[in-house]
């Protein structure tokens, strides 16, 4: 049933070759209740979807668990909504497609996102102003050790910025998510769509394009024009999108930080607290198109780290050294955003 010692380079978008000492793709709930319960004892299990956000810098002695289960169902509607269920091993991107030829809004800004929606709530991915927790309605995961199937709502998957409760002790690694559930506007009803825009480059590609009255297919190809220009596309270079998260500091801190270098990027937020622009922590330290050992900083984006043929290590072997860097220059820890595999 599992295949042995699977080589996982195209399962993941930075392109590491580790080995997974089991491998198994389930495309239904029930596919996945019998690995379970028949995987070999002893092994841990590690699910994977479209290995977009992880890095493999070790091989994995492990089941690999990859989720490929699909199907999309509008499950009710009410004026001007609808909600829709969605398998966790439908690629997310194709779901943004899928909601907009139906005439559906809410997903436009996170078009060409990539990985499956399975791992959707586990960062709580966003782009461009718009988070996967603004359209969540509720999730269905299954739990490793028990087969146990739980249901979740917004408030209990304790949503932040890049983070649910799926990255806590508690359930990290635990659970399987299978389906979750979103609600969109559907323009039914003569419904007008609102879209968010107040970005720079999203304002900028507007009135280069001129346009005045925007669609959620507009906004969507907006999105997708501004994301191929900055970001690598992992099948032509491998990488795993930004390496780490924006962090998130005090205001005096920030303060502190400004002081010693004006010209600083920071975006305020609610509580006493500032978000800092990792890429330009890193761009000032003169890391942008740097090479180590097999691992290259990107020459337009200094948080994307990119493999050129050391694989995972070498990309994690240079993301410590730049995190060394920013710690020495401006006393900030940055986080990494891939669930690193050492
Ligand atoms: C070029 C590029 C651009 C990106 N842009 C963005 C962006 O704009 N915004 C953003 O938020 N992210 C972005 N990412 C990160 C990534 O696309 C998302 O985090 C995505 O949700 C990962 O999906 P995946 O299926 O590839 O997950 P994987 O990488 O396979 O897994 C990521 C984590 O989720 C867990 N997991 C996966 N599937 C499940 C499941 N069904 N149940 C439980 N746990 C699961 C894994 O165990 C692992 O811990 C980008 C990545 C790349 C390569």
């Amino acid at each position: 049933m599992f295949q042995k010692q699977y080589c996982l380079v195209n399962n993941n978008t930075i392109a590491s070759d580790a080995l997974a000492a089991y491998f198994y793709a389930f495309s239904s709930e029930e596919q996945l209740h019998q690995a379970l319960a028949v995987r070999p004892s002893g092994v841990g299990c590690f699910v994977l979807g479209s290995g977009s956000n992880v890095v493999f810098a070790s091989d994995v002695n492990a089941l690999v668990l990859h989720n490929v289960i699909q199907g999309i169902d509008v499950v009710d509607r009410a004026e001007g909504v609808v909600w829709i269920q969605v398998a966790g091993g439908v690629l997310w991107h194709s779901l943004v497609l899928w909601s907009i030829e139906r005439g559906y809004s809410g997903l436009e800004n996170l078009s060409l996102i990539p990985g499956t929606v399975g791992a959707a709530p586990i960062q709580n991915i966003g782009a461009y102003g718009v988070e996967l927790c603004d359209l969540f309605e509720s999730l269905e995961a299954i739990e490793i050790e028990t087969g146990q199937r739980i249901s979740l709502n917004k408030q209990q998957c304790d949503f932040a910025y890049r983070h649910s409760i799926f990255k806590t002790p508690a359930y990290a690694g635990r659970w399987v998510v299978v389906s979750v559930t979103l609600r969109l506007r559907s323009s039914r009803d003569g419904n007008r769509f609102e879209f968010k825009t107040e970005y720079g480059e999203i304002e900028a590609e507007l009135s280069r394009r001129s346009i005045t009255r925007l669609t959620p297919e507009l906004m969507s190809d907006v999105i997708i024009c501004i994301r191929q220009r900055k970001l690598p596309d992992p099948n032509v270079l491998p990488n795993a999108g930004s390496f780490f998260k924006n962090p998130i500091v005090s205001v005096d801190e920030c303060d502190r930080i400004k002081n010693k270098f004006p010209s600083l990027v920071y975006y305020p937020l609610e509580g006493g607290k500032c978000k800092l622009a990792a890429g330009w922590l890193i761009d000032q330290l003169n890391w942008k198109g740097k090479e180590v050992g097999g691992a290259k900083v990107h020459d337009q984006q200094a948080l994307v780290l990119t493999n050129v043929g050391g694989g995972g290590k070498a990309v994690v072997d240079l993301s410590k050294r730049i995190q060394g860097d920013v710690m020495d220059a401006y006393g900030v820890f940055l986080e990494p955003e891939p669930l690193i595999f050492a």
